[in-house]
């Protein structure tokens, strides 16, 4: 057989806002087809009436878009050769195939009624036998196994209810090879007789998403670890369709875990520990509870494309900060772990603060520059964006930028007592009156100069510069810590630095 292009799909089901969990399967599936030249699909599987949410595909897309995991066919991102790419439009396509199963002796009709299947379920758990409908229990039920002919006929033209089961092998090993986790072997004693169609004319899950990925040559099916025991169902189905020969290859995906690593990180450990489980904020359509975002939080796309690519997967060298394209040329399941990843959100914060410092000046300076004129203060867009080079280095968010670099806008008024308490002497108002009058001696008015009339200050005074550079910090912008202090000071200019240093001298112990 001649190599196929590789061709991988991301099938979320619009039943709530994607987790970032989700998110890192779309990631992964996105860079493995990069990585090979191959195509990305999206795919929508809304089978499920029942569990539709509605608001929950648009915001699915907007979140790949706005972290540019963009796909190549499929809702969204455009159609391709295999359109539609919702199920849901896709439903005539199904039942061919469901009536295929059946004719080959893979399936059967069942017309079980929901009070059967419960009383079968009682007798079961009482007789503590697993309560399933197996190759054992369909022999005891009301289906086309068990009723004639003509009877299973005139149900069927009567418009009774039915269901299509998968009709499962009994005791047979299915073994498959897991990309991530090597050979899985499920033995069909532990799986129950699947429905794969309702009479409402909509497949199942199984089916839908069996037959899809046929009809749209997937060649790999990389997913979270959640559908794991659906696969050895997949398998028998791909081959009692005779599609064995182009069956995808399978990959899942370990868990993200909590902070903790004991079990599935949850929405309930981003609200206890403060950081966002979904890509962009997401307010329930019927309870209006609002969830907090990534996007909304602060973070930047490029940070959370780089730490969600990392939770599971290693590149192989220890470089963490990769830009998309290293990420692609990198890529490869076979650096997937198959155990699962704990998130840690000082980690999660630390990507940001590296990629606000990688950040153009000119997006910060824009970010404050409105921060600056909310305030009516008037700035040149020069000044903001020095400070903005400054401060870059300190923040973790761009709603950090003015908490943090106030002080280049605005005079302390009070200061980090917690310094002056530990710094501050008699001495004190007296080499900061030294330092206005060096600034005042000197012609210039540079970060070098401002250290240079710091030095000589404390030169006269015989103070150790250990002692005084916090207190010159906190005199200058009130509180202790922030960016290199004489580069500071030159960007306030001499006459306020000077104006700063006076106020300290009046006001501090008076
Ligand atoms: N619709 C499934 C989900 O919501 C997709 C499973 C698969 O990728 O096969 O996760």
């Amino acid at each position: 057989m001649t190599e196929r292009r590789v061709r991988v799909r991301f099938a979320p089901s619009p039943t709530g806002p994607l987790h970032i969990g989700g998110v890192r399967t779309a990631l992964y599936n996105y860079l493995f087809a990069k990585k090979h030249g191959g195509d990305f699909i999206i795919r929508i599987e809304d089978t499920d009436q029942t569990r539709f949410v509605p608001g929950a595909e648009a915001y699915i897309i907007e979140s790949l878009k706005w972290l540019g995991i963009e796909a190549n066919e499929g809702i969204g991102f455009g159609d391709g050769p295999h359109a539609p790419y919702r199920q849901s439009e896709r439903k005539s396509m199904y039942k061919q195939y469901a009536m295929q199963l059946i004719e080959n002796g893979h399936a059967y009709y069942a017309f079980d009624t929901p009070e059967e299947l419960e009383s079968m379920r009682e007798q079961l758990k009482a007789s503590n036998v697993d309560a399933k409908y197996d190759p054992i229990t369909r022999s005891a039920m009301k289906n086309s196994l068990t009723l004639s002919e003509d009877e299973v006929n005139e149900r069927l033209a009567s418009g009774q209810p039915y269901v299509i089961r998968f009709k499962l092998p009994r005791k047979e090993e299915v073994k498959f090879y897991d990309e991530i986790r090597g050979w899985v072997n499920v033995n069909t004693g532990q799986m129950d007789d699947k429905v794969l169609y309702k009479s409402d004319g909509m497949p199942t899950y199984h089916l839908a998403n069996v037959v899809d990925d046929y009809l749209m040559q997937t060649t790999h099916v990389i997913r979270g670890e959640e559908w794991l025991p659906s696969a050895p169902l997949h398998i028998l189905l791909y081959k009692a369709l005779g599609w064995e020969e182009v069956m995808p290859k399978f990959a899942h995906l370990p868990l993200l875990l909590k902070p903790e690593g004991n079990g599935k990180l949850s929405k309930r450990d981003g609200d206890r520990l403060g950081f966002p489980v979904f890509p962009l904020q997401w307010t329930d359509p019927i309870s209006g509870e609002v969830s907090s975002g990534y996007r909304e939080s602060g973070y930047l796309p490029e940070a959370v494309v780089n730490l969600l690519a990392l939770l599971g997967w290693n590149p192989g060298n220890n470089i963490e900060l990769m830009t998309k394209a290293q990420m692609i040329e990198l890529f490869s399941l076979d650096r997937v772990s198959k155990h699962g990843a704990k998130f840690d959100q000082n980690k999660a914060r630390w990507f940001n603060q590296q990629y606000i410092r990688h950040t153009d000046t000119q997006q910060l300076a824009t970010a404050l520059s409105k921060e600056v004129e909310a305030r009516d203060l008037a700035f040149t867009p020069e000044y903001i964006a020095k400070a903005c080079d400054l401060i870059k280095e300190k923040i973790t968010f761009i709603k950090d930028l003015w908490p943090m670099g106030a002080y280049f806008f605005v005079a302390p008024q009070t200061y980090d007592q917690a310094v002056l308490a530990k710094r501050w002497n008699e001495k004190s108002p007296l080499v900061l009156q030294s330092i206005i009058q060096n600034i005042q001696t000197e012609t210039t008015f540079t970060a070098a100069s401002m250290e240079n009339a710091y030095t000589k200050a404390l030169v006269s005074h015989d103070v150790a510069p250990k002692d005084f550079l916090q207190v010159l910090r906190v005199v200058l912008t009130g509180v202790a810590g922030g960016p290199p202090l004489f580069e500071a000071a030159s960007l306030f200019g001499k006459e306020e630095t000077i104006k700063r240093l006076q106020y300290a001298i009046e006001t501090i112990n008076k």
